[in-house]
């Protein structure tokens, strides 16, 4: 009888996995054969070949995202950009035009801006939580809306149901960068969005030792992803679908703790005389606290905040914390700590940076799944010290 599959717990662990077992085998083996037996295929795409995403580990774990999401099908790619422009060049291919978030992750910004002139593709950037500004940037040739569900690094949460009822009216692709919220606190098929994607480096994986990309939704849309993927080849090899596939499993509990975490120094931080601000869409405070409740099932592990020494007390800080590790990325087990406006947005001017209320003192924390109560105490020496 086929296992029984519900909830998103049992899916991590037990979706797209082989029954019956491989050789009793409890856990996926990695089947490390860069081509397999021709079986009398009929189509490129079908052939068995690792480039074409088709390994058995590939095609458990696309039926596993496919189910964490409520969606038809996914792909994995070789890391989150891979996957981003694999799914802009099919739906843009032929000179088309993209409404995409005014705040999105850094990479995303420069591929718009740094490749799609030379492709014949556009971008115009729209508020993202002003949907009745975005008629406006309309064009005959726009053909998608991409949005991000928690922006970085002020932890927005726009309009998303905006964004998939435009797409709708308008005959748009609705396209998501799930990657801050995780599967965990919220599934973009479920309201509506044609495709999710996601940098499965950060908490798909969770455990900082791999790049990985993942492109989830609509089966017809996956299928022209995956076919300019197999031609690009920017794919994620069977070792790091293991990886991947195993970082999954713990996606629940890792994501759960983090949500709690991440609460809790928000909310203590924000009662620090020391901190100005802080941004966490947990926060009554946080302007889109309404809309992250009626979201999501969780605010996510990723918060920012400034102090009232601005830079130079940013700087003094995180020299100072001895748990979380000055670094960039996010959503591993270790707590990250970065200033944006020299790591993940340093390549937005000093003046852009401002605009988008980015100021150079902001402090990003990614939370990993340390004690709490450790990650308390050290915070407050850093301050007090
Ligand atoms: N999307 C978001 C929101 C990110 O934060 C990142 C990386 O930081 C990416 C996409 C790109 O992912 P990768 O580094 O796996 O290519």
């Amino acid at each position: 009888m086929a296992r029984l599959i519900k909830g998103i717990d049992t899916k991590l662990i037990h979706a797209g996995e082989p029954d019956p077992l491989i050789f009793g085998a409890v856990t996926m083996p990695i089947f490390q054969s860069s081509t397999f037996a021709y079986e009398g295929q009929t189509s490129y795409h079908d052939l068995r070949y690792i480039r074409l995403s088709n390994t058995p580990n590939h095609s458990a774990l696309h039926l596993k995202l496919a189910a964490l999401e409520n969606a038809d099908a996914a792909l994995v790619a070789g890391s989150g950009m891979a996957a981003i422009s694999a799914t802009l060049f099919t739906i843009l291919a032929g000179g088309g035009h993209l409404l995409a978030q005014d705040c999105v992750y850094g990479g995303t910004h420069d591929l718009f801006l740094e490749e799609f002139p030379a492709y014949g593709m556009a971008v115009d950037f729209v508020d993202a939580d002003a949907p009745a500004t975005w008629r406006e940037s309309l064009r005959p040739n726009t053909r998608a809306i991409y949005v991000e569900s928690i922006s970085n690094p002020l932890m927005q949460v726009n309009d998303l149901q905006a964004a998939v009822d435009f797409a709708a009216e308008h005959g748009l692709v609705s396209i998501i960068d799930n990657t801050f919220a995780s599967p965990i606190n919220f599934r973009p098929a479920e309201i509506g969005f044609d495709l999710s994607v996601h940098s499965g480096t950060k908490y798909l994986n969770g455990h900082t030792d791999i790049v990985a990309g993942a492109v989830i939704g609509r089966a017809g849309l996956v299928e022209r992803v995956t076919h300019t993927l197999n031609h690009l080849g920017g794919i994620l090899d069977p070792h790091a679908c293991f990886l991947l596939n195993r970082g999954i499993k713990t996606l629940g509990v890792r994501v759960r703790h983090q949500n709690e975490s991440a609460l809790k120094l928000a909310r203590w931080l924000e009662q620090q005389q020391d901190v100005s601000r802080v941004n966490y869409p947990g926060l009554e405070s946080h302007t889109n606290h309404l809309r992250a409740c009626e979201l999501f099932d969780g605010f996510g592990g990723v918060l920012s905040f400034e102090l009232v020494g601005g830079q130079p007390a940013a700087d003094r800080f995180i020299d100072r914390v001895t748990i979380p590790i000055s670094a960039p990325s996010l959503g591993g087990v270790e707590t990250l700590i970065t200033r944006p406006a020299t790591t993940s947005h340093s390549g937005m001017s000093p003046s852009d940076r401002a605009r988008a209320g980015i100021s150079d003192g902001l402090i990003r924390l990614s939370v990993g799944l340390e004690s709490s109560d450790d990650l308390l105490e050290d915070f407050e020496l850093a301050l007090r010290h």
